[in-house]
């Protein structure tokens, strides 16, 4: 059976130090403010199918997760939309387990905040360097121009390493 909840945090008493017992959980809720510089989750539904199966140490909770991302395109600056769709697998720590590792998660009582894992996960996946298209051609550094549309009359100057000296020694001189 498939609890199916909108909360960032369940409630693992009935299977907590019962190794072998589990709960299946669908997940549907905002997860707010997760991104980077160029990318972040659009402001919809997460969605999680998860299972939390207690073991010795505590829960493990395992599963996937969909969502969509709003990415800003490193070259162009072009706004574009990818989804998410990852697996996660994470133990959370029953109360008075040895702190093994100090940014283990924990449990808290008999409740499992998942919010901190899903944006720690969430985040990770995240691209550094989005691009609109694997050959994404960029912006002109000098004039702006998307050069994916047809290059710029000043394509040229730009490509000439002189340029980029004469450019450098004006931004210091101005700056
Ligand atoms: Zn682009
Ligand atoms: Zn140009």
């Amino acid at each position: 059976m498939t609890t199916r909840v909108h909360d960032f945090n369940i409630s693992v008493a009935e299977i907590l130090g019962q190794p072998g017992h589990h709960r299946d959980l669908h997940l549907e809720a905002p997860l707010n403010g997760v991104g980077t510089t160029l990318a972040h989750l659009e402001e919809k539904p997460l969605r999680a199918d998860l299972r939390a199966e207690s073991v010795v140490e505590g829960i493990l909770i395992t599963g996937n997760l969909e969502g969509s991302t709003i990415l800003e395109c490193a070259r162009c600056l072009k706004e574009f939309r990818a989804s998410v769709d990852l697996d996660v697998c994470e133990l959370f720590l029953a109360p008075g387990a040895e702190p093994e590792d100090q940014e283990a998660y924990r449990i808290s009582g008999t409740d499992i905040d998942l919010e901190p894992m899903l944006r720690d996960a969430v985040t990770l996946s995240l691209p550094l360097n989005p691009l609109c298209e694997e050959d994404c051609k960029g912006m002109c550094a000098r004039c702006g121009r998307d050069l994916n549309l047809g290059a710029c009359d000043c394509t040229e100057d730009t490509t000439d390493p002189r340029w980029a000296e004469l450019d450098a020694l004006r931004d210091r001189l101005s700056g």
